[in-house]
């Protein structure tokens, strides 16, 4: 058995695995394959149409915002959204609580000014800064929810008085939010919701067109929220593998059931590493992610055989991203909790093994 803790893109259900491959032949008995049928048909329209229900159910979206499928990733957001909500001679706020939130923050300042409220950078990244002054005249702040590289994540929403815009891609659907605290909410689908290709928005209605500026129609949420998603041919099968995902959820109980189950899939890995003498957490304890757990070794030396125990005992992907190194377990709605026992398994025995 393997156990996938890749970061993204990531583990999603058996059983959306298997539904898909099936579409992939025949969907829904029509003779025909998912990746073949009109993206205009009748078949597909009530994919996408279940595909919005699912995400407003299940985040309990309010009637005034739109829910966009866009395609071009967090990144393209990253452009799109000081694009739509900056002014011409503006300024926006940003949190610089990893690369994500700092890449989003140089995609801004080619289309205006950033200010920068505050910055872990000081100790790569290993908290969240708090206490830091936004500047009221900005068009909007933007932070990044759940720092995937680093293994922190913020769970007190941003108070302010500005248009709030946060990057949810390793974090949404992991748990409860308001979606009201936010004017602005994106993901990268490939970490909790599907797969690649397809970046979900959750926009208030009140913000489109709210830059003023002339866009090209295919960078305007405007015009995709006109065209419900449908403005060019969207990513078909990523749309309909997600939907698929969100049924998964919903028959589960929901964001709130797993939730609860991240938060205790998160505890248990997290009290082997503080237990472990060999294991060191790299996140400030407050801050530590439940979707993406980063840990190192003191004896750096040894990290090779511990990968290579991983490789043995089917664990995938816990190899630390290269900007932190050690270790980096991502624990994803789809990861259960035999995965996390496994992996506790091989730190326990690596202890053993090296008395
Ligand atoms: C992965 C990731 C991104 C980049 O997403 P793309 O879809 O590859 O552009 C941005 N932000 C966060 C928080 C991420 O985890």
């Amino acid at each position: 058995m393997k156990h996938n803790f890749g970061a993204g893109p990531c583990i999603l259900p058996k059983e959306v695995f298997q539904e898909a491959s099936e579409a992939v032949i025949d969907f829904n008995n029509t003779g025909l394959s998912i990746l073949e049928i009109s993206h205009r048909s009748k078949e597909f329209e009530e994919v996408v149409t279940e595909a919005e229900a699912l995400v407003r159910e299940l985040l309990n979206v309010p009637e005034d915002y739109s829910v966009l499928f866009l395609q071009g990733g967090a990144s393209q957001q990253f452009a799109m959204i000081p694009m739509n909500l900056m002014p011409e001679g503006g300024k926006a706020a940003y949190l610089d609580t990893g690369v994500w939130a700092s890449k989003a923050a140089k995609e801004a300042a080619v289309l205006g000014q950033v200010d920068i409220v505050a910055s872990s950078k000081d100790k790569n990244y290993t908290y969240i800064p708090k206490n830091y002054r936004v500047p009221e005249d900005a068009a909007y702040l933007h932070y990044t929810s759940n720092n995937t590289i680093y293994g922190t994540e913020v769970f007190d929403t941003p108070k302010t008085n500005l248009p709030l815009v946060v990057d949810m891609s390793s974090d949404i659907f992991s748990r409860v939010i308001n979606v009201s605290d936010y004017d602005l909410i994106y993901a990268g689908a490939q970490k909790n919701l599907g797969p690649a290709g397809l970046t979900l928005v959750i926009i208030k209605n009140s913000l489109l067109g709210k830059s003023g500026r002339v866009l090209p129609s295919i960078f305007d949420f405007g015009q995709h929220a006109k065209a419900g998603s449908m403005y060019n041919t969207p990513p078909v099968y990523s749309i309909f593998v997600s939907m698929l995902n969100l049924r998964w959820l919903k028959a589960k109980g929901g964001v709130g059931v797993i939730e609860q189950e991240n938060i205790i899939k998160a505890r248990a890995l997290y009290d082997e590493i503080d237990r472990n003498s060999f294991f060191r957490g790299t996140a400030e304890l407050e801050d530590r992610s439940r979707m993406n757990v980063t840990f190192v070794m003191d004896t750096p030396e040894k990290e090779a055989e511990f990968l290579q125990l991983a490789k043995e005992r089917g664990l995938i992907g816990i190899k630390g991203h290269r900007s932190v190194g050690g270790f980096r377990a991502s624990v994803y709605n789809a990861l259960t909790m035999i995965s996390i026992n496994a992996l506790i398994d091989a730190m326990k025995e690596f202890e053993e093994n090296n008395k």
